[in-house]
């Protein structure tokens, strides 16, 4: 159970490149980090390509005007300077930057936090992780929704044989918020999304099934996939060719079976987000739309729903409780979770505590290369005519 007590020495001096007053996904970082004070200190930040805006942004949310820089090649080169200067930088920036300010921050000694999709290629991915390892920093991916208790307590029952031998996997990640073509018009977030130079090599396959891939495998960390076939469409044309839908069907080296759909223009739908995991005995299910509830279908038995917080879930479901299960908890709390594990880590590799590094669950470098290699793979597969591939785990280049 979590309850604001300090688990490391002291907070982190940590700042922020985008996250801005116009973006997406900056909030979500900060109520996160900040979650209990214990953790983090945000001390500066280049919160907006724009540095007007992001000075005058920083100031209001408290950083002080003479760490509130142009830019993030200015933040690192002065902070480094600085004996009380940044230790760790998340960067919420749109994903063609992020390789080349993680790369930049690693060189300049800092632990990153990145934004998903993590780059465009799973070789940047492998040059950052050696360069991560020569600096002895870590790198952690954002992929928010992991923080949720009940995806633990869904991989302590799969890897206690609670549901059996794994027959179907199936995920969905889908909303209908670009139904039309209306949100490229209005939306600046939307309009680098669909633009591959920015996006990379997929829309929503990388901008929402990283997170669904990343947290099946976090839920069963034994499955491999073997084969995959991808079939990904354009329904407004403009975005062609990155894909606002796609199918993908999977097969696990176990034998085992999945499939994905992941979609921005489900019509309708707010939030379809949901991992269904089909077992020789019983079966579990979550959405994120109802994130405190876990359904267990055991054949032959009323359905139960486990409730987040109860005594009667797994330990492991338990270490970052913080309300109790008579209180709803939410994406902020799960972000807190993840920034938490993060500050864990940054803890660890600082002391060289490698024990607890590799055994603590967090989204790390590999997740982010592994989301890059999924993507990868699907994009090849849709690019072949749809056509069923072995699943190349060692990664290969891509050309946008
Ligand atoms: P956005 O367009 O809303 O915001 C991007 C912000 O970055 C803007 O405010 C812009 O001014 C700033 N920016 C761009 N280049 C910069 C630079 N060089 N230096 C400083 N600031 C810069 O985008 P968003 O929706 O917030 O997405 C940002 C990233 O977060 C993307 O990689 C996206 O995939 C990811 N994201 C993740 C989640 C999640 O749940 N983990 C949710 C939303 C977005």
């Amino acid at each position: 159970m979590l309850n604001g007590e300090r688990l490391v020495n002291r907070p982190f001096r940590w700042a922020m490149v985008g996250g801005g007053r116009k973006s997406n996904v900056g909030y979500k970082h900060r109520t996160g980090a900040l979650r209990d004070n214990a953790n983090f200190q945000l001390v500066a930040g280049a919160f907006d390509i724009d540095p007007t805006q992001g000075k005058d942004f920083g100031v209001k949310i408290g950083v002080s005007s003479d760490r509130c820089y142009d830019n993030y090649q200015e933040m690192f080169a002065k902070e480094q300077d600085r004996e009380d200067g940044v230790e760790v930088v998340t960067i919420a920036t749109p994903n063609g930057t992020h390789y080349e300010i993680t790369k930049a921050a690693l060189k300049a000694g800092l632990h990153v936090i990145c934004e998903k999709p993590l780059f465009f290629s799973s070789a940047e991915g492998e040059e950052i992780k050696d360069l991560a390892e020569k600096q002895n920093k870590i790198v952690g991916v954002t992929y928010g929704y992991s923080g949720n208790q009940l995806l633990l307590q869904m991989r302590a029952m799969i890897e206690k044989g609670q549901i059996g031998d794994i027959r179907v996997v199936d995920l969905q990640y889908t909303h209908g918020f670009s139904a039309t073509d209306e949100p490229e018009k209005t939306s600046d977030a939307q309009k680098w999304r669909v633009d591959p130079k920015v996006a990379g090599p997929s829309f929503v396959i990388g901008d929402l099934s990283t997170h669904t891939y990343y947290m099946s495998q976090m839920i069963m960390p034994h499955m491999k996939i073997a084969k995959l076939l991808c079939d990904r469409q354009s329904f407004v044309g403009s975005r062609y060719p990155l894909e606002d839908n796609a199918h993908i069907l999977m097969r696990y080296e176990n034998g085992a079976v999945g499939t994905m759909w992941v979609s921005s223009i489900n019509a309708g739908c707010t939030d379809g987000h949901r991992i269904r995991i089909v077992g020789s005995k019983a079966s579990l299910e979550w959405w994120d739309d109802k994130p405190n509830e876990l359904r267990y279908e055991v054949q032959g038995e009323p359905v139960r729903i486990l409730y987040r917080g109860n005594d009667y879930l797994d330990d492991l479901a338990k270490e970052d409780e913080r309300l109790g299960a008579l209180h709803t908890e939410g994406l902020s709390d799960f972000w807190a979770n993840i920034y938490h594990r993060f500050a864990l880590a940054i803890e660890a590799k600082n002391s060289g505590d490698l024990k607890t590094l590799e055994a603590l669950i967090y989204p790390g470098i590999q997740a982010g290369i592994d989301g890059i290699r999924w993507v990868e793979n699907c994009v090849r597969s849709a690019n072949a005519n749809s056509t069923w591939i072995e699943y190349d785990h060692s990664g290969q280049k891509l050309h946008v």
